[in-house]
């Protein structure tokens, strides 16, 4: 039988059940007095919601010992069991899934290429298709399913869940919530692909514990996920971030969004591309040519990287030519919003041993100087996995904010 409570107190027990949650997810095993502790709520009330979330299945308890706060008692963990997550990035040439536990362990996986060139309805429907995959062996692992998160990219208009421009994929006003919603009967979320690895880096990644932060994702276009006291930074519309399309040079190369000399036609895998081919026609010796022989064109950014990894001249000029300019961009961003740590994400993470050490050089440079003293940087540590592990964090950050499962909790 449901307990009828008023909305207040429906909302304080969410509210607690919550607080309780996230301390699990980020500090346990901890131990019921642990957690009272923390949360500064008394025993009985946290020994309430425990025993909600254990009959849920959202935690379990683990026959090891505590010594650090009061007596000895079995310690308590999110449990793995919980339920699963999808995470579905559409990328511009490629699709990716991912099927995770409520923990975020990797279930399933897979990865697929694809043409920005071929039909919208055709990559959707593919899209789709994995996500109906990844549910079905969620399914069969006797798993409850927990939600859907969708990375895209380009600006999305939160409210609708609806893809409203992807400059790089030159597609407008997709309806991907209704779209998803039609097929799946599930919470859907649809985000931004660079907001979302933000938030994958903050729940399981290199961002744990930063509540200010950058993150940079740098693949075919540039997009930043801005977190700013523990919340992703989203603007009045939602469209905040879109740091790739600032004006760095008015008469420079035409970008994927109409304007010219925008900071992404610098600094992503295809400006460091443009640049290897620039010195290879001048024809300076290189081990990249051992890729792609005479054909220019062949070369991808993966091949670069090798290159630079067995020390080739042009591999790290080109890089370092590249990791200029993303530092001379970081600069500006660390002097607007002063965070504690730049997450290099993307593609562009492959090469973070050679981009890094010039971003921060130039940061050092070039910053004002209270702002960068702390600062830190990193590479992601998901690498190209950011943005679909950052989807499977909107669907668990949903359900660690607002536990509205405690609706159906008698
Ligand atoms: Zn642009």
């Amino acid at each position: 039988m449901a307990i009828q409570t008023t909305a207040d107190q429906g909302f304080i027990r969410k509210f607690n059940t919550a607080v309780i949650l996230d301390y699990l997810r980020r500090f346990s095993p901890l131990s019921r007095a642990e957690l009272a502790a923390r949360a500064g709520l008394n025993r009985s009330t946290v020994s309430i919601i425990i025993n909600n979330l254990i009959e849920e299945g959202f935690i379990q308890e683990t026959d090891l010992q505590s010594s650090k706060v009061g007596r000895p008692g079995m310690l308590l963990t999110l449990n793995p069991k919980g339920g699963f997550a999808v995470g579905v990035e559409i990328g511009v040439d490629f699709i990716s899934v991912i099927l995770t536990d409520f923990i975020a362990n990797v279930l399933w996986r897979e990865r697929v290429s694809s043409d920005p060139g071929d039909d919208q309805i055709h990559i959707l429907d593919y899209a789709t298709e994995l996500t109906q995959k990844a549910i079905d062996i969620g399914l069969e692992r006797g798993l409850r399913p927990l939600g859907i998160g969708i990375g895209v990219p380009g600006l999305v208009d939160l409210r609708q869940g609806k893809l409203v421009f992807a400059p790089n994929l030159r597609w407008s006003n997709v309806p991907l919530r209704l779209m998803w919603s039609q097929r799946f009967e599930l919470p859907i979320f649809i985000e931004n692909e660079a907001n979302a690895a933000a938030l994958g880096e903050y729940y399981f990644g290199v961002a744990r514990g930063k509540d200010n932060f950058i993150f940079l994702s740098a693949g075919i276009g540039l997009g930043g996920g801005v977190m700013i006291d523990g919340k992703l930074f989203r603007g009045s519309s939602g469209y905040a971030g879109e740091i790739g399309h600032m004006t760095i040079d008015p008469e420079g190369e035409l970008c994927g969004c109409g304007k010219r000399g925008c900071w992404e036609t610098k600094v992503g895998p295809r400006a460091v591309l443009r640049r290897v081919r620039k010195i290879l026609d001048d024809g300076t010796p290189s081990l990249i040519k051992n890729f792609s022989g005479d054909n220019l064109d062949g070369i991808t950014f993966n091949n670069v990287v090798d290159a630079a990894k067995s020390n080739d001249a042009v591999a790290m000029e080109a890089l370092k030519d590249v990791g200029k300019y993303l530092g001379i961009g970081v600069v500006n961003l660390i002097n607007i919003f002063n965070p504690e740590l730049i997450v290099l994400g993307g593609a562009l993470s492959l090469a973070h041993e050679y981009l890094l050490p010039v971003i921060e050089n130039i940061v050092c440079e070039s910053s004002l100087k209270p702002p960068c003293e702390h600062i830190k940087f990193a590479a992601s540590g998901h690498e190209t996995d950011a943005c679909v592990m950052g989807a499977v964090a909107l669907v668990l950050d949903d359900i660690l904010r607002e536990p509205i499962f405690l609706q159906r909790v008698t």
